[in-house]
This record gives structure tokens, sequence and C-alpha cells, in this order.
């Protein structure tokens, strides 16, 4: 199978299984082979009869042409001892110690298994409040998450990944200044992204320019008010000074909740893709949609035949996981059966507009992004019912909002994951980012230069003689093609980077796949250095605005290590 070389190094160093003394003693196409292995067993469970070796091969052969990848915990944990396969899990966090310290046992055990773990932490009294047992005062939601946050450090992810954690506080709690504020210096609570959950009812009080009341989650009393625009500004300034905190819409969350007999949800997994109720967990998993694109004369088109059939497939194999995982917690394996939620989602989405010669920040592009997501959505849902024909809908499907239509496995089909190390090892874009840069200078320990040039831009400028180290060079250095004069112009509108495109498309483009996903969109507003308090203002605006679930802002330059940069990269 072809297979870049930062997808192997990836590989060696945290996928393939190794022996007791560290050697690997798998190869890429052993991993796909024991993971198509594992999770097509789970045909089992419904045909006695059904022809596993089919079903293994169907999986092996669109994994290894790199066409859909699961999630990490699913590559790495397959067919293994360990066998927990989802990445994202929701733990509800309680109002008294037993709860409080039962929750951090169980976020360590989840982060043992390579999972990620999103808490809201609104329950909690505020700080100041009295402990009837004790007589003494409480110190608040983030003083405990100050003991999350060390848990998560002490606890390596099954040796992989050091453990991601969601942590949310409610705009109403009487907390929620010292929340927005938690994370001001960069080397505080660096195992948690922090989001507020925002009500309709406070938005509307800061379009209004109006007070609100924050309620004592106790006894549910009015505790005092606040001014809505100045708390919306704080939040807004501190997301300029350092990326946090995001926001979450949650009074959105719970209308899009498909089963609301089962209570609200309060929070989401560490990225924001996946909301989820207490005790839920999901598995995820991405098509590259690259590899979706057939060439018809001389032109990449998206091959919508290949596409369904790669949903159908896709919706089989997370349909399979749910089976097949071993979950961390019974408790997690029960209320993980009683809805069955998949998140499918793409990744390669800027790549495939570079192919398709669609600049990313286009009307073209961002209709596009509804259409394609549509598709999936939809045909995603037509195989979940097809699998409900010969498996069963899922268990609270009676309860559930499509209770009067036809029966389906699970309860939500779409998600759109980052694709952190997925999109490394597909070759591709991440998600449904822009290109963040085309070009990077590798400095290797001898002195020497690497460098690494996006494939697609490769291809175009070897097609039309204009490849040469010097000219990759200056684009790395740059960070941008918008001002290099060598390059024609029809090729600087199609290859845009990440701080070519304005924010307003960076959210408009959220908002389109929003609108066609079930669970929400992982994104980051990506702003140049010198963007301005107002300008992400407008961001967290446009984004209540064009019905996102959230937003995530990140200006560059704004925290001392950042995981993306221009330039070199030592
Ligand atoms: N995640 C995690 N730890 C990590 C990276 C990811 O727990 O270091 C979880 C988290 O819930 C995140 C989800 O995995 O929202 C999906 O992330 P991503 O798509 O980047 O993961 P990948 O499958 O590409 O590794």
């Amino acid at each position: 199978m072809k297979i870049g070389k930062n997808a192997l190094t990836v590989l060696e160093k945290r996928y393939l299984v190794k022996d007791e003394n560290g050697k690997n003693i798998e190869t890429v196409e052993g991993m796909f082979e024991r993971v198509a292995g594992a999770v097509a067993q789970a045909d089992l469970h419904y045909n006695s009869q059904g022809d596993i070796e089919a079903t293994k091969k169907k999986f092996y052969d669109m994994m290894t042409n790199l066409e859909f990848l699961p999630n990490s915990p699913t590559l790495m944990n397959a067919g293994k001892e360990l066998g927990q396969l989802s990445a994202c899990f929701v733990l509800p966090v309680g109002d008294s110690m037993e709860e409080i310290f039962e929750a951090i046992k169980q976020a360590a055990l989840i982060h043992k298994s390579g999972g990620g773990t999103g808490f809201s932490f609104s329950r909690l009294r505020a700080s100041g409040s009295t402990v009837r047992t004790t007589g003494g005062v409480a110190s608040g939601p983030v003083s405990f998450m100050r003991v999350f946050n060390m848990a998560t450090e002490a606890v390596k992810q099954g040796g992989t990944r050091r453990g991601a954690n969601m942590g949310i506080l409610r705009i109403d709690h009487p907390d929620v200044l010292d929340f927005i504020d938690c994370k001001k210096n960069n080397a505080d609570i660096t195992n948690f992204n922090i989001s507020v959950g925002i009500t309709e009812e406070f938005m509307h009080a800061v379009e209004n320019h109006q007070p609100y009341t924050l309620i004592d989650p106790k006894n549910k009393e009015v505790v005092g008010e606040l001014d809505a625009r100045e708390v919306f500004n704080k939040i807004v300034e501190s997301a300029w000074r350092n990326g946090e905190p995001g926001i979450i819409f949650l009074d959105r969350l719970n209308r899009d909740n498909v089963v609301p007999s089962q209570g609200e949800i309060e929070s989401t997994n560490p990225c924001g893709e996946q909301p989820l109720l207490p005790y839920e967990s999901c598995n995820l998993g991405s098509i590259n949609l690259v590899n979706m694109l057939a060439k018809k004369n001389g032109k990449y088109q998206l091959d919508y035949k290949k596409l369904e059939n790669t949903v159908k497939s896709a919706v089989h194999f997370l349909d399979n996981v749910i089976e097949v995982n071993k979950y961390p917690l019974e408790q997690i394996d029960f209320t993980t059966k009683q809805t069955r939620k998949i998140g499918l989602g793409v990744m390669g989405w800027a790549d495939m507009l570079l192919y398709m010669g669609i600049p990313y920040d286009s009307d073209e592009a961002v209709e596009l992004a509804e259409k394609v997501m549509d598709f999936i959505t939809e045909k995603g849902r037509k195989e979940s019912m097809a699998l409900a024909k010969e498996r069963g809908s899922f268990p609270l499907f009676s309860e559930s909002i499509f209770a009067s239509g036809e029966p389906l496995r699970n309860a939500t089909i779409t998600t759109i994951a980052p694709t952190g190390t997925l999109s490394i090892i597909a070759g591709c874009s991440s998600g449904v980012e822009p290109v963040f840069a085309y070009v990077f200078i590798r400095n290797v320990m001898d002195g020497t230069e690497m460098i690494e040039v996006n494939p697609v831009l490769r291809e175009i400028l070897e097609e039309r003689g204009l490849y040469t180290d010097e000219l990759m060079k200056k684009i790395a250095k740059e960070g941008s093609l918008a001002h290099i004069s060598e390059i024609p112009e029809d090729i600087r509108r199609v290859f845009v980077c990440s701080h070519d495109v304005s924010p307003l498309y960076h959210v408009k483009m959220q908002a389109a796949f929003q609108r066609h996903t079930d669970n929400a969109v992982s994104k980051t507003v990506n702003f140049t250095h010198d963007a301005t308090v107002e300008e992400v203002e407008e961001v967290y605006m446009l984004a209540y605005k064009l019905d996102c679930k959230g937003v995530t802002i990140y200006r560059d330059g704004s925290r001392d290590s950042q995981v993306l940069n221009i330039g070199s990269v030592k």
C-alpha cells in the first residue's frame, strides 16, 4: 500500500504492535488486517452464517486504500487485549466529594485506554458556599478542574498519548468569571480545552445590552446578576489573548438531542465535535475525500457512487465497533449501546477542493460542502436503516425523535472530527480545515534542510514546469502563496492557506457542514497575529447567527507552544 514517510513515522511510533523490548513486530498492512479482522467479527452477533471473510476484506480494502480510517483508538487497540476503540466520552460530575473523585477515577481509566473525556462542572456548588458536613467553604469548580488536570498529567493514555479533556461551565454559574480566566496563564490547566456553555437567553441579553442572572446550581436560586455584554466581551478578549475559552451553545446541543427522555446534554468530547449524554461514548471514522475523486476529461470530479459505497461500508464498520468494543466501565457499555451513536465524517476536504480547482473561500466551496455532507448524512442514515432491519433498531428508538419513522440502528450518524493523526496517516489535509501551509522546511539534525511540499501543489507546479527548490523555500518563508509573483494568479487564487481565508469564510464553511451533520463540527478559526479583539468578537457572533454549535479560535503566536507553525520546523 502507498503510505507517506510521516505516516510511517507516526504509525511506527505509536500504532504498530511492539514486543516487550519495544521493537515493532507488526507491519502497516498487518495493523489494518488486525483491525479489519477484529471489527468484522461483530457480524457473527447477528448472522452466524455471515461471510466474515468478505466483510474483513471490505474493511481491509477501504482502510489500506486510505478511503476510510477509524479513530486512533480503534487502529491502536482493535484485536488486542485492551480493545478500547472509542475516542470520545462524557462523564457526569456530581456535587459531592464522592462523585467528584469517582469521575476522576473514571477519567483515568478512559485516558489509560486512549479515549478523551468531556465534563460539565456546572453542577458543582460555587466557591465560597457552605459545605454542610464540615461547616467549611467550597472551593468551586475551577479548583476541582485543577485536580482533574493533575490526574490527567499523571496518566499517559495507554503509553501512547496524553489524556485530553473538555471542561464546560454554564454561563449562569456564579463562578463563570473565574472560569473564563482559568487558563489565562498558558502553563495552567494544560490538559483541558475549556468552553463556556452559552444559552439562547444569554445571547439575547448580549444583543439587547441587558443583565442576566446567575443561578446557584444547588438550590436553583438567583444569586446575582452580571451585564451580559461585559461577560461576552471578557470571553472574547480572553480568546483573543490565547485561544480560550471557546463557546458552545447548550440549547442547540439539546435541540438536537435525539433522545430527550435521557436528560440533558451538558458536554462534548475534548475537541467539541461530539455532544454526548453522561456515560455515552462514541467512535468516529473519517472518509478521505481526496480518494473519492475521479478524473474525467482531464478534470477531477467527486465520484458519488464511490462515496456512497464508502459511506455504507463505513457505517457498517462503525456499528460493528460498538459491538466489539471493550468499554472501560460497565455503565458506559450500557449507555453507549442504548443509543448506538456513531460519528462518520470527512478529511481531505481542502485538498479535494484544490484538485477540483475551487478556492476554499468561495461560495462555490460552501455550496459544495452542503451538498457533499448532505449526501453523506442521507446515505449514512439509509445504511443505518438497512442495518436496523437485520440487527434491530437502537434500544431507545421508540423514545427518540425518529420514533414515527423508519427504524434506525444508530441515533446519530455524522460528526466532523479534527483527524489530527488520521490525516497524517492518510496524507491529506485535516478534517474540513483549509491547508495550514503548503511548504515546510524541516531542519534535520546534521544541518540539512528537508523540504515538505503539499502533494497537490507539487503536482500542479511540476505539471506546469514551475517547481524549483528555491521557489519552495520562498513559499515556506512567506507562509502563503498570495504574494509570490512567480506563481500564476489562477493557482494563487485556489491555493489559499488558513491565514488567507477570511474568518468569515472559516465560519461559513463550519456552518455549511454543521447544517448537514447530526453531531458537531471540529473547526478552528485561525487568525493572523495582528487580528483585533473586534474581529474575534465578530466571529463569535457570526457562529451564533449561522447556527453553529460552538466556535473555537486561535490567533497565531498567542501561545508559546503551538501545534502548527509557519516557516521552519525543528
Ligand atoms: N483525542 C484524545 N487525545 C488526543 C487526540 C484526540 O483523547 O491526543 C480524542 C478527542 O475526543 C478528540 C477525538 O479523539 O475530540 C478525535 O480527535 P482526532 O480526530 O484528532 O483523532 P485521531 O483519530 O486523528 O487521532
